[in-house]
């Protein structure tokens, strides 16, 4: 059936009506009176989401050159930083640092588990002639569904005093209680087609006061990509190049049905489906890849062997519809990922779920019949 497609990718995630309406719209001037005070409404919600008096900037790129602009903007080439890798995003921070000369240290986990805290404290503790200049963390990691304890290690950042703590919120932010001001974090990435309910093609990076200290020292060459353009546009409700503007209607829309719903409602409903999909995987007899304790709330990575991942994903996709994630780099084929990020419902859920069972019967797996839905249907509202 046509336009029936359903997404359960952690990103792009699904788009409310609302906002595919609102894009659909003729583009207007971006250097207009209109246009800025939509830039205005833009960057009151954004801190609002980030819970920050910082500026939140948007450019016009995924949440990789998000992540980039954290690096060349506040860092200089030979800097010592130390890089979370325990996923593929992690890897792809400790991959930009690489490209760019600086000295980085990876403090690495296995795929699957979270970060070990007390490893960053210890480097920290150690670095008395405060040669780290920089903490780079993957709050959520995508690619296994664990989310790291950024709260902890954000506290260790602080209490060695120099570096910047420089953070992928990418599939936290709107998922997940990311207090930026409370955190005292210094940058922060994200990308719109993850937590923000809109397609993808902005990343928003949010700057704290020490940071745009440490931008005054970056020795890194940038144009397009520097930051203090963009500080500069944003405190004339502008933009210091030519936005999506169209996006940025969606965005606009989407913010304020965040807002309508409130901090607490989003995080509320993130932590419930997550805690049906994993109670409902558990019901089926597959096993959740990620610890329950370090669980994020935007994806749930599952492991189905012995049936096979890929088997699972063909029937969703061509029976029902149903775009699942697979496994990333030596995961492929191994497991299979549930988003449940962004405009996602019970009902969605639970649309999911039943799908799944239906898949699972087809593939001749041995389960007591329903007992995904019921265990997710327990835990819903
Ligand atoms: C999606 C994602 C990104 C950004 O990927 P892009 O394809 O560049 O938007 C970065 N980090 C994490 C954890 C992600 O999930």
């Amino acid at each position: 059936m046509e336009d029936k497609h359903m997404l359960m990718i952690p990103g792009p995630t699904p788009v409310p009506e609302k906002v595919l309406l609102a894009m659909a719209k003729r583009p207007i001037g971006h250097r207009s009176g209109d246009f800025s005070k939509i830039i205005a409404e833009i960057n009151d919600n954004l801190k609002w989401l980030h819970q920050t008096k910082n500026e939140v900037l948007s450019l016009n790129v995924s949440g990789t050159g998000a992540m980039e602009a954290g690096i060349i903007n506040f860092l200089s080439p030979g800097d010592k930083v130390l890089v979370g890798v325990n996923g593929k995003f992690g890897d792809r921070w400790a991959q930009i640092c690489e490209v760019f000369g600086l000295n980085t240290v990876r403090i690495s986990a296995d795929w699957g588990q979270s970060l070990d805290t007390e490893e960053f404290r210890s480097h920290l503790e150690a670095d008395s002639n405060k040669e780290i200049k920089g903490v780079i963390i993957t709050h959520s990691e995508t690619s296994t569904g664990v989310l790291n304890d950024l709260k902890t290690i954000s506290t260790y950042i602080k209490a060695h005093g120099t570096a910047l703590s420089i953070v992928d919120a990418v599939t936290s932010l709107g998922a997940y209680d990311v207090p930026v001001d409370g955190w005292e974090l210094d940058v922060v990435a994200s990308g719109s087609q993850k937590g923000y309910m809109i397609p993808p093609g902005l990343g928003f990076i949010s700057v704290s006061d020490k940071a745009w200290q440490a931008y005054e020292n970056c020795q890194f060459p940038r144009f397009y990509m520097d930051l203090g353009k963009y500080k500069k546009a944003n405190q004339k409700s502008s933009t210091p190049f030519t936005p999506p503007v169209n996006l940025m209607y969606g965005l606009q829309v989407a913010l304020q049905m965040m807002h309508r719903e409130g901090l607490e409602g989003i995080f509320s409903r993130h932590s419930r489906l997550t805690a049906a999909t994993r109670a409902a995987v558990k019901a089926l007899g597959l096993k959740t890849f990620a610890p329950d304790d370090c669980a994020s709330t935007a994806v749930t990575a599952v492991d189905p062997s012995p049936i096979g991942a890929e088997d699972i994903r063909k029937i969703m996709s061509s029976k029902y519809g149903i775009a699942l994630a697979g496994g990333q780099d030596h995961l492929k084929g191994k497991i299979f990922r549930v988003g449940h990020l962004g405009f996602v419902s019970d009902r969605d859920m639970l649309t999911g779920i039943a799908c799944l069972e239906s898949t699972l019967i087809e593939l001749g797996h041995n389960f007591s019949p329903q007992s995904g839905v019921k265990a997710a249907s327990a835990l819903m509202g």
